[in-house]
């Protein structure tokens, strides 16, 4: 009986001077908050960050972060973070009307440094570094930094979260290099033309029925493009995005005579139980999928 009333009022008293110092439950944590803009900048940068930083992401998983509309809750995270991390590369088109009302918190692109793709026939930057695992590791470097940054007294738990994650990275890159040797027919035909960057470094040509998310038609002609691409090739498949609506690609297919062979990860890791739940694990499962569907 005694005990229990000792905690009743160390709850009382906790409570009391938690609203005492104004705080949230967030405010009296101590930890350094992050946010990301999508969910593959939250793996990367929790990775890097572990147990002494919160970080969350933005743009829901399943939603595409090129013309994302910000919810209430988007300004609040952002206004209570320390820092902002975004993509770069002209990825998130609603980051100005967003951060036009959340103070001053720093915005840090984490691309910063990878050489930028143009968007095939377009102007502007192609924003889908990230597929290439070697600028994903410049990503991490860059997180890393900035996080040493801003929170000295962590560097050398960053350093070491940062390098093993390398590690496993570039393992991840030389696993995708043994895996594609054997694919004859290197090309790679999705909704978003999303892989040029992973592409360009792994020997692939990307065709998409439109370059960019934000641009998204698929016309009539769109469509009859990418369907005469892949008959003129002779294609074993085309491949559809976890973000976007597949009903064009099954046009394609359709079109084509071809099946689609699987969904690919792009613009959002995969949800709980997809088995694509991380950066790493949604890269496994494009190159699974590519590798299997381009077989003869
Ligand atoms: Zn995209």
């Amino acid at each position: 009986m005694k005990k229990t009333w000792i905690l009743f009022f160390g709850t009382i008293m906790m409570t009391v001077l938690l609203a005492a110092c104004g705080g949230s439950e967030e405010q009296a944590n101590d930890k350094l908050q992050v946010v990301t803009s999508f969910s593959i900048l939250g793996d990367l940068a929790e990775q890097v960050a572990g147990d002494r930083a919160d970080v969350e992401y933005l743009v829901p998983i399943g939603e595409e972060p090129h013309e994302y509309e910000a919810v209430p809750s988007d300004f609040q995270k952002v206004s209570d973070a320390d820092v902002f991390y975004v993509n770069g590369l002209g990825l998130e088109e609603w980051l100005e009307r967003l951060v036009q009302n959340t103070g001053d918190v720093p915005i840090v692109p984490v691309s910063a440094g990878v050489s930028p793709l143009p968007i095939a026939g377009e102007e502007g930057e192609d924003p889908h570094a990230w597929l290439d695992v070697t600028n994903a590791i410049k990503y991490v470097e860059n997180i890393r930094d900035d996080l040493i940054e801003r929170d000295p007294e962590g560097a050398d738990e960053y350093k070491a979260n940062a390098l093993a994650y390398i590690e496993e990275l570039e393992e991840l890159h030389t696993w995708i290099q043994t895996e594609v040797e054997g694919v004859d027919e290197r090309v790679i035909a999705v909704s978003e033309n999303a892989f040029q960057y992973f592409g360009e470094q792994y020997g692939f040509e990307t065709y998409g029925i439109w370059e960019l998310n934000s641009h998204e038609e698929g016309t009539p002609g769109q469509i009859a493009t990418l369907v005469e691409i892949v008959k003129e090739r002779n294609l074993p498949a085309v491949f559809v995005e976890t973000t976007v609506d597949s009903r064009y690609m099954e046009t394609v297919a359709r079109d084509a005579g071809v099946d689609i062979a699987g969904e690919v990860y792009t613009d959002a890791v995969g949800l709980e139980g997809s088995g694509a739940e991380s950066y790493i694990k949604m890269i496994e499962h494009n190159v699974n999928t590519f590798v299997e569907g381009l077989k003869r």
